[in-house]
């Protein structure tokens, strides 16, 4: 836990979320600034800022956020497919420094990843 965090005050119930998901491991709850009709973010409990710090020890949580994205973006109505992000560091563009998976359903269809 870092005090300063605001995804950590969100875990801690300090910061009210729309939540998605919650169990041990792991919360989902939507993104304050939706870029699309589905866009909910899934965090680890455990603040890693990025990954960038992400190691072995954090296959399993890191694992268990993908092996449940395809049912809770179903479940939020991204029937058909959606698209997961996460922003690293600088480069990435990364602005809140608590590792987040974004889940992102629509515009149907998304656009191309990355230009060419
Ligand atoms: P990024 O670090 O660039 O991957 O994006 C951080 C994401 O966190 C942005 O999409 C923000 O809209 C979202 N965000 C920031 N503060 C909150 C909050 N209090 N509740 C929900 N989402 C948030
Ligand atoms: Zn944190």
């Amino acid at each position: 836990m870092d005090n300063n965090c605001i995804f950590c005050k969100i875990i801690r119930g300090e910061i009210p979320s729309r939540k998605v998901y919650e169990d041990e491991d792991i919360l989902a709850f939507h993104d304050i600034k939706p870029v699309a009709p589905v866009h909910f973010l899934m965090v680890p409990k455990l603040h890693i800022p990025s990954l960038m710090e992400a190691g072995q020890g954090h296959q399993a949580v890191l694992g268990k956020i993908l092996a449940l994205s395809g049912k809770l973006a179903q479940e939020q109505g991204a029937k058909d497919g959606f698209r997961t992000i996460i922003n690293t560091g600088r480069v990435g563009r990364q602005e809140v420094y608590h590792l987040h998976v974004h889940i992102i359903g629509g515009p149907d269809p998304l656009p191309a990843m990355l230009k060419r």
